[in-house]
């Protein structure tokens, strides 16, 4: 795949601009010069062919070729719901997720949790999306939304989506199995709890609001593992 920026802006006419990171990255660290032509896209969908008219100090300015809608996101409509890890393992898990082809990440506030992402972290966050797009080709951008309370959550999530909360032990029995009955396209939540825990009293919120538990086997997972085995087979396995 040939290199791919990010707009923050969508192209104006025929006319495009790279600003910031994206600029600096394209001018002085790979020192591209008028002419080339780079892949763009704005999280819009669409795939931009363009090429560079103009290489300024902060700004690199491209025409727009050509652009066209090219799809790689999963058929199934996965929001991950996660007790976010702390520092690099917390951006690890976005890079994979959006490798993974997740939708949408809700950072997720927990009795056991530790503190929830600044704003600063969230935009840093943000900024590991964009990255792991430009790599992985996707058109999109994960969603991160704010953070949310479990408990304003559970009773939101249910709505047109299949609920499931991982947790050891977890009495509907497997996902994998469990996934076999929704419809292959059929969107999905999947919660993962924080270092210590859901509480007992976190789970039972969820199930009475209709949410399934999901065993993940005999061993326990890290929180950033447990997200991309239930990521994998909401998106992988059952096809
Ligand atoms: N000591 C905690 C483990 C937390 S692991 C406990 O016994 O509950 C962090 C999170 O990862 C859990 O809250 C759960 O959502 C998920 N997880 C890890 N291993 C799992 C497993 N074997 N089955 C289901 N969920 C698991």
């Amino acid at each position: 795949m040939p290199s791919r920026y990010f707009l923050e802006q969508p192209p104006v006419g025929d006319t495009a601009t790279l600003a910031d990171s994206e600029a600096h990255h394209l001018a002085h660290v790979l020192r591209a010069k008028a002419g080339e032509e780079v892949l763009l896209f704005d999280g819009s969908g669409l795939e931009y062919r363009a090429v560079i008219e103009k290489v300024g100090r902060s700004e690199v300015q491209l025409r727009v070729l050509g652009s066209e809608t090219v799809d790689r996101e999963a058929s199934r409509a996965v929001t991950l719901a996660v007790a976010l890890p702390k520092g690099d393992r917390q951006r690890w898990l976005t890079e994979k997720a959006v490798e993974l082809g997740v939708a949408r990440l809700i950072p997720i506030e927990t009795r056991r949790g530790v503190a929830q992402p600044s704003d600063n972290a969230l935009e840093r966050l943000r900024r590991a999306v964009v990255e792991a797009s430009k790599q992985c080709g996707r058109n999109r951008l994960m969603e991160i939304t704010p953070a949310v309370r479990w408990e304003q959550l559970v009773g939101q999530a249910t709505s047109g989506q299949t609920c499931f909360v991982a947790h050891p032990g977890g009495s509907s029995g497997s996902l994998a199995s469990q996934l076999t009955q929704l419809p292959a396209e059929a969107p999905v939540v999947l919660a993962v709890g924080p270092e210590g825990g859901f509480t007992e009293e976190e789970i039972a919120a969820a199930t009475a609001a209709g949410w399934k538990t999901a065993d993940l086997g005999r061993r326990i997972l890290r929180v950033e593992t447990a997200a991309l085995v239930l990521a994998t087979l909401a998106i992988h396995g059952a096809a």
